[in-house]
């Protein structure tokens, strides 16, 4: 596999990027180097595929599961960016402007969640693991 470094896409990913330049920036790739965007279904399937991977490699570092021998460790940011990479192509195929609707999710968002994440007594300890077993122990439906 070749690898081309175009030192403009290494210095514009070095400064500050909008979401807009990224959504142009993944239309200009797919429509040179992709040929042209996978269908909405194989991007779907895409999507699925790469947040698996960061599943993988969070349940390893975070979580309680361990890696088999000689089994590489895995790069988490790249994993994401290809995440945000598969859902930059759906919002492009789709004609989501994303700058638009991330504002307006972050809206709803503030006015849906107003106070419920700081009325959230899980919220309140630092410690994840302590808010789980006091959770449970107060849990009085099981
Ligand atoms: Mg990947």
């Amino acid at each position: 596999m070749v690898v081309v470094q175009d030192p403009s896409v290494v210095s514009r990913a070095r400064s500050e990027l909008t979401l807009q330049q990224a959504q142009d920036e993944v239309d200009q790739w797919i429509k040179t180097i992709g040929v042209r965007y996978f269908d909405e279904m194989t991007n779907l399937a895409q999507l699925v595929e790469e947040v698996g991977e960061v599943a993988r490699i969070l349940s390893r570092t975070c979580g309680e599961q361990s890696y088999k021998k000689g089994q590489a460790p895995g790069d988490l940011a790249d994993e994401l960016a290809d995440v945000l990479f598969v859902t930059i192509c759906l919002a492009n195929q789709s004609g989501i402007n994303l700058t638009d609707a991330f504002h307006q999710n972050l809206n709803k968002k503030t006015g849906r969640d107003a106070v419920r994440h700081q009325e959230n007594p899980k919220l309140q300890s630092e410690s994840h693991s302590e808010a789980l077993s006091g959770d449970t122990e107060n849990d009085e439906s099981t």
